[in-house]
């Protein structure tokens, strides 16, 4: 234990919440752990952080997270192995992005061990929490936002980093449907795309209902200014495999930089999968789907890990992808779950013991 996880304060919730929920049929992020942590940014600095029950928090009216949106976060999870011991996945990339995120919405970093030791911290208190089922685990909800209040539009002068946890069941999509967009954006150049800032998500649910409404599952992103580029998944990172080579487009001002897109990246070098980060032209997919080259396409993430694409619509006709046995997809999130596990040999160094 550093001088940072020392000076963490526990609050101890003096009932848990362990016994009433039922780990057999857990779904995505809607059940809470009995505590979280809270960290206040005040008087120009980061307080040390604490550990308290699970429990609403108060606001002022006019903190400028309901005005202005300051507000960022995060997607990890912890996962138990055999032995009972628990694991983060690359947890020093969600710090990273974290403080980049943070830097773009004018929001203060938060050091790295308030971080990483403040979640371990947690993550040791709610050990128990933990699913070993396969394919479940506990996701980690680090976020943080302008809790300083007042109406004018500049940025707050205090701010809260909170983490809470949720235990999730395995995540299966199922047989996705996706629209490749052509009239709204996600991002632009310039703009905030690349941080994972609350906002963005709001701005993608109306063009996603319009598209739910059109009996499609989710949106693939395109490029702002010519929506000739496919860029993103609903909020994955996107590949498509044409023949036997894997692409995915070059992280932007409007492409999130992925930890498992990148994870996918360097598994596919090792496994000998040629590989192209590269521009997507929405007419070389089509064409790919046309002439039968078009074998995969998936969304790849924290949440799911990757998730399949089994059609695309474009210009009101729907291209259906092949089935494969033998799919990328399925090698990818294997190898990816087998190093978060501890199943296998991390020869990466991705794994992180708490
Ligand atoms: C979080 C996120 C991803 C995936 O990032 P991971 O680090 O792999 O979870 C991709 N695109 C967007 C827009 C995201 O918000």
């Amino acid at each position: 234990m550093n001088d940072t996880a020392q000076k963490i304060t526990v609050e101890k919730a003096q009932t848990s919440k362990i016994d009433q929920v039922d780990f057999d049929n857990l779904s995505f992020g809607s059940v809470f752990t009995d505590h979280m942590l809270v960290c206040d940014y005040k008087n120009g600095a980061w307080e040390t952080p604490k550990i308290i029950p699970y429990q609403p928090i108060t606001l002022e009216p006019s903190s400028k997270i309901f005005h202005y949106g300051q507000s960022i976060f995060e997607g990890m999870k912890a996962y138990k192995d055999a032995a009972g011991d628990t694991w983060l996945f690359r947890p020093f990339d969600n710090h990273k992005r974290f403080n980049i995120s943070a830097k773009r919405m004018s929001i203060p970093e938060i050091p790295e061990e308030y971080f990483i030791e403040g979640l371990k911290t947690l993550l040791r208190l709610e050990k128990d929490w933990i699913p070993q089922s396969e394919g479940s685990s506990l996701y980690i909800r680090p976020f943080m936002f302008a809790s300083g209040k007042g109406f004018h539009a500049s940025p707050a002068d205090e701010y809260k980093f909170m983490i809470c946890l949720a235990p999730s069941g395995a995540y299966f999509s199922g047989k996705v449907k996706v629209l490749i967009e052509q009239t709204y954006s996600r991002s632009a150049n310039g703009g905030v795309g690349y941080a994972k800032a609350g906002g963005n998500y709001a701005g993608q649910f109306y063009p996603t209902q319009l598209a739910v409404k059109k009996g499609y599952n989710q949106v693939i992103w395109t490029d702002d200014n010519t929506h000739e580029y496919i860029e993103e998944a609903g909020a994955m990172n996107i590949f498509v495999r044409i023949k036997d080579t894997l692409i995915t487009g070059p992280t932007s001002d409007r492409i999130l930089d992925g930890i498992t897109r990148k994870s996918i990246i360097e598994i596919a070098k090792d496994e000998g999968i040629p590989v192209e980060v590269r521009k997507i032209t929405v007419t070389e997919v089509v064409d790919a789907a046309k002439n039968g080259s078009l074998k995969e396409m998936f969304g790849a993430g924290t949440a799911a890990v990757v998730s399949p694409i089994a059609a695309f619509g474009y210009n009101d006709t729907d291209y259906d992808l092949p089935e494969l046995p033998n799919s990328y997809a399925r090698r990818m999130k294997e190898r990816i779950i087998d190093i978060q596990y501890n199943k296998a040999e991390d020869i990466f160094g991705w794994r992180h013991k708490v």
